[in-house]
């Protein structure tokens, strides 16, 4: 006999986001269950899959006790954050110490050692964790979702009164609700590797714009760099066959002078892997009673490394309204989803506008322009209430006001 069972809220999808979200719903006495493709490991991979949190996603750590655990395991700081373009003049540096409030913008994590507390979490909690399993039918009714899952060789039907979607960008929970995305591929790939130079970092973080796409260094916890190389598809073939030595100059020519000079020399380059850099927005955050969140919602250009802290501040939003009384009436009731779609609407707009505006203003060869981009990043240093407002939005401050007071 097929086995079935109820929840309020099932979670496809036990990445990062819906780790986090099971776990803030479960304190809230849901009945939760997460549904993940495969076994989690937490194991570290060469190059190591790192992701930059900004100040704003620590607070959200720590209000669900794991932000601990985890500084203990090793995270770089980023006090520092220098903005260049390669072949120009001009050079913005942001420090932390013009930001009172504050003792750093962000946080190098490593991707396993930040998903290990919260499996450990969600092991000792009362959520129930399918894996590896998938999800094979969907029914999005008018009084729940029922879903059939294939576990090996057995089946298990599942019901819930919400079902969500954070199953990353190719999300299967997206396509089933039929949900249409819009958005385009950027015809770029993220090469990624961590980087030894002759001297540790001194927690800055280094943005380097090229025609091609930004090419980023953040502070890991070792004192290496990992960086984000957005490059052609012609280039990143050519950078994948390079021999390390061949990858290291190639990378010493890309960085420009300005940011050289600070790095001193780069000696040593460890595997690298390959991402293509997308932009795919879902035009409904919920359809019925299923809503998105994470990279099922929305992917991004990592050029500002937003991607992870957008994701979580859709938790945030999502795990408000299921607090509020309608949300514990009924988690999948329309009114409840929709109150979560409008806030989300405007945050994910605000940080796709600045991106694409950072990818633009950079991707222009016009002298005008790129003496305009010079003259403008020498200027910033100059214009306190511009730098105030900017640093505020790299830290995730802008976007705390107001949810964690
Ligand atoms: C090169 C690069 C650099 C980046 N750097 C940064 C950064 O510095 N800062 C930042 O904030 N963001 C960054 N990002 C973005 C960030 O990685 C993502 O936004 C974030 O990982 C999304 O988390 P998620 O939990 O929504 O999705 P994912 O991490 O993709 O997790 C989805 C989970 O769903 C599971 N799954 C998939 N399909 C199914 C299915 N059918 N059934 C069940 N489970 C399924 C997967 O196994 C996975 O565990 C970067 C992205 C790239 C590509």
């Amino acid at each position: 006999m097929v086995k079935s069972d109820t929840f309020d809220v099932v979670i496809v999808g036990g990445g990062a986001v819906g780790v986090t979200l099971a776990l803030q719903l479960e304190q809230l006495d849901y009945r939760v269950a997460v549904v993940e493709l495969v076994r989690p490991s937490f194991s570290s991979s060469e190059p190591e899959r790192v992701i930059a949190l900004n100040y704003g996603s620590r607070a959200h750590l720590e209000k669900i006790g794991l932000w601990k655990q985890l500084e203990t395991s090793g995270v770089g700081n980023i006090r520092n954050i220098v903005v260049s373009e390669a072949g120009n003049r001009g050079r913005a540096s942001l420090k932390v110490s013009e930001l009172p409030e504050l003792s750093d913008f962000g946080y190098v994590v490593e991707m396993g050692l930040l998903l290990e507390p919260m499996y450990q979490a969600l092991q000792a909690s009362s959520v129930t964790i399918f894996s590896p399993a998938t999800v094979e039918t969907l029914f999005n009714g008018d009084k729940g979702v029922d879903i059939k899952l294939r576990l090996g060789d057995s089946e298990q039907w599942l019901h819930a009164a919400l079902l969500v979607g954070a199953d990353g960008t190719n999300s299967q929970i997206r396509r089933m609700a039929k949900i249409a995305v819009c958005g385009w591929d950027y015809n770029r790939f993220g090469v990624v590797a961590s980087v030894t130079c002759s001297q540790r970092h001194v927690d800055v973080a280094y943005e380097c714009f090229r025609h091609a796409g930004p090419l980023a260094f953040l502070p890991l916890a070792d004192g290496r760099f990992s960086i984000v190389w957005a490059v052609t598809p012609a280039e990143a073939s050519q950078l994948m066959a390079m021999d390390d030595e061949c990858f290291l100059s190639t990378l010493r020519r890309a960085v420009g002078t300005q940011v050289l000079q600070q790095l001193d020399s780069f000696t040593a380059v460890s595997k690298r892997a390959l991402f293509p850099l997308e932009l795919t927005i879902a035009k409904k955050y919920t359809v019925g009673r299923i809503a998105l969140v994470g990279n099922a919602a929305h992917t991004i250009h990592p050029v500002a490394g937003q991607g992870m802290n957008l994701g979580l501040r859709d938790v945030d939003d999502l795990v408000a309204v299921l607090d509020s009384p309608l949300g514990r009436t009924d988690p999948g009731q329309k009114i409840v989803l929709q109150a979560y779609s409008e806030k989300r609407r405007a945050d994910v707009l605000a940080v796709v506008g600045f991106t694409e505006s950072m990818l633009h203003t950079f991707a222009s060869r016009l002298p005008v322009l790129k003496w305009l981009r010079g003259w403008g990043l020498d200027k910033l240093v100059s214009m306190p209430k511009l730098k105030a407002l900017l640093l505020r939005q790299a830290s995730g401050l802008a976007q705390l006001g107001g949810r964690n007071e």
